[in-house]
């Protein structure tokens, strides 16, 4: 058997705030604004939200103080703020960072959860949330997670329930237009990763290989244009590609390539979507002997003749290396061995088997 849940309600395109945002109303009189420091008020999306809002007579307030991977200080910060403002639902707008945020601060307004109740649960209700994304990557607007960086753990974790599923996302990609280079890329690949982990995954069904297929095909077509300029269109299949692959893990989950890959964000400071990205490969090699369909597959959607060039387009993109210590190693494969995404991978994953794959990335 397999379950299929998708319950946010999606807005795709252009202007699609001005022309569908009349719906907000369901959710109250004021909402609390969640962004990051500083792109929200430069591409147009924070506008089109308060232009919204006003129209319709919601009042708001804002909180644009998170940090690229938040932590739990900053959502205990914005939560105790909007409940405050008695802020009736919330509107997070910007890359994974502000929508996981939002999504956290919604069930701290209504929850009184201490550091570790807050990535277990259970959980009330939390707020209502309303996303709307400005990265093409991460699609937290379509998931039921919230990566926080959890500093008793001394690594990310998630938050993960079906009530943070949004009940609303505006998809816009013309908030998308200015995003520099290296974050197009990071973010891409973040997606591209959801799609294939989802795909690869024990937890996979019917349902999301669908999804899945499609948005490697999407995110496929401009793999190798990613550090060019960018046009309105290739934005729009980016963020279908990356909103699609959301879908896919809100079904199955990630796997090796995200387990592996927080450690390696905390403590080195990779970009999320960077930390996939030198990953990938090795992951790939490790499916090719247990999925040899499915990776076939994969190529095909990217059209690239197998992994070697995948290797070469990948490092094209991210030429980074790490080179890690082995006590690093022994610390990162000992966070990354208790995690769900090693239970969800297609593969007898050992604690020596990650180690080698740490090693490895120094070249
Ligand atoms: P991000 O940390 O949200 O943003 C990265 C950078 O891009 C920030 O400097 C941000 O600036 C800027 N930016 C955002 N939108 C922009 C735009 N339209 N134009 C120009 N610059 C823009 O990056 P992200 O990759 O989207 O999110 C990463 C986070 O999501 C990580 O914490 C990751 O673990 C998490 N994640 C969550 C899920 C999930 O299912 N919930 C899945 C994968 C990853 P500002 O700070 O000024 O806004
Ligand atoms: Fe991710």
């Amino acid at each position: 058997m397999f379950h299929y849940m998708m319950p946010t309600n999606l807005y795709f395109g252009k202007d699609c705030l001005e022309q569908s945002g009349d719906i907000l109303t369901k959710y109250g009189k004021k909402a609390l604004l969640v962004t990051g420091k500083h792109s929200a008020k430069v591409n147009g999306s924070q506008q089109a939200v308060t232009d919204t809002l006003e129209k319709l007579g919601i009042s708001w307030v804002l909180f644009d103080d998170v940090e690229s991977n938040p932590s739990i200080a900053t959502v205990r910060r914005a939560a105790d703020f909007g409940k405050a403002e008695g802020a009736d639902f919330v509107i997070a707008i910007g890359g994974g960072s502000p929508m996981d945020a939002g999504k956290v601060i919604a069930l701290l307004c209504t929850n009184d959860l201490d550091d570790t109740a807050l990535f277990t649960g259970p959980y009330k209700k939390p707020l209502p949330i309303i996303t709307v994304p400005t990265t093409s990557g991460t699609g937290s607007e379509v998931t039921e997670y919230a990566i926080l960086t959890n500093i008793h753990a001394g690594t990310k974790q998630s938050v993960a329930s079906p009530m943070i599923f949004p009940s609303a996302s505006f998809c816009d990609p013309s908030f998308t237009m200015g995003i520099l280079p290296k974050v197009t890329i990071d973010t891409a690949i973040d997606a591209l990763s959801h799609a294939v982990e989802g795909y690869m995954a024990t937890t996979s069904t019917p349902i999301s290989d669908s999804w899945a297929e499609e948005a490697i095909r999407f995110i496929g077509m401009h793999l190798t244009a990613l550090d060019q300029e960018i046009s309105y269109a290739i934005r729009e299949d980016l963020m279908y590609g990356s909103t699609l692959a959301g879908i896919v893990i809100a079904q199955t989950g990630t796997t090796l390539i995200h387990g592996m890959g927080y450690p390696l964000t905390y403590y080195k400071g990779l970009s999320h979507g960077r930390a996939n990205g030198i990953l990938f490969p090795h992951y790939m090699k490790l499916m090719e002997e247990t999925m040899p369909d499915k990776v076939d597959k994969i190529w095909e959607l990217l059209d690239v003749d197998g992994l070697e060039e995948f290797t070469d387009i990948i490092k094209e993109l991210m030429p980074d290396t790490v080179a890690l210590t082995e006590e690093e190693i022994a610390k990162f494969t000992a966070l990354t061995m208790p995690t769900g995404a090693v239970k969800h991978t297609s593969y007898h994953v050992t604690p020596e088997l990650v180690a080698d794959i740490y090693r490895k990335l120094k070249n």
